[in-house]
C-alpha cells in the first residue's frame, strides 16, 4: 500500500464540493487517512510549486492557491499515487476522461480543482510539507 498527496485546491472550497471530490475519491477504493483545511501562504505555494518557478503561469498559479482556503489530504491505497492521477485526471479539463474529477468539476486547466503527486519521491516530500506523522491515521 502507498500514499500520495492530495490538494482540494481554492476552487473546489469556493464552490462548496469539497465533500463531492472526497466521495469520488472514497469510491475509487482511496483512504483518507489526513486532511486539513487551511489558507497556503504565498510562501508555502511558491516553495509548493518551486519546479514550476520559471514557468509563465506561476505567478497565477500561486495567487491562485493562496486565494482562498484549500483541503490538503493524504490519501492511501493500492497504487495510490498512480490511481488518483488517472481519478483526477487530465490536467486541463477539455481533455479529462469521463468520470474524472477534473471532467466532473474543474473550470480551466488552471482552476483545475486538485493536485495529486506526481512520483513516490514528490508524494513523500509533499506529505511532510504539511503533515507530521502523527496527523496520518
Ligand atoms: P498538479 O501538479 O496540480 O497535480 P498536474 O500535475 O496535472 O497538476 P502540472 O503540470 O504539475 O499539472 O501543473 C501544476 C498546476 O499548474 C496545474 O494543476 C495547474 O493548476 C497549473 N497549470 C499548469 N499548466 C497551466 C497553464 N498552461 N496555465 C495555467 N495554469 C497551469
Ligand atoms: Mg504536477
Amino acid at each position: 500500500t502507498e500514499q500520495t498527496f492530495s490538494i482540494l485546491k481554492p476552487d473546489a472550497t469556493r464552490r462548496n464540493l469539497t465533500g463531492a471530490v472526497n466521495a469520488v475519491i472514497e469510491e475509487a477504493g482511496l483512504r483518507i487517512v489526513a486532511q486539513k483545511r487551511i489558507l497556503m501562504t504565498k510562501a508555502q505555494a511558491e516553495t509548493f510549486y518551486a519546479v514550476h518557478r520559471e514557468r509563465p503561469f506561476f505567478g497565477e498559479l500561486v495567487e491562485f492557491m493562496t486565494s482562498g482556503p484549500v483541503v490538503v489530504q493524504v490519501l492511501e491505497g493500492e497504487n495510490a499515487i498512480a490511481k488518483y492521477r488517472e481519478v483526477m485526471g487530465a490536467t486541463n479539463p477539455a481533455n479529462a476522461a469521463e468520470g474524472t474529477i477534473r471532467k466532473k468539476f474543474a473550470q480551466s486547466v488552471g482552476e483545475n480543482t486538485v493536485h495529486g503527486s506526481d512520483s513516490p519521491e514528490n508524494a513523500r516530500i509533499e506529505i511532510a510539507q504539511f503533515f507530521s506523522g502523527n496527523e496520518i491515521v
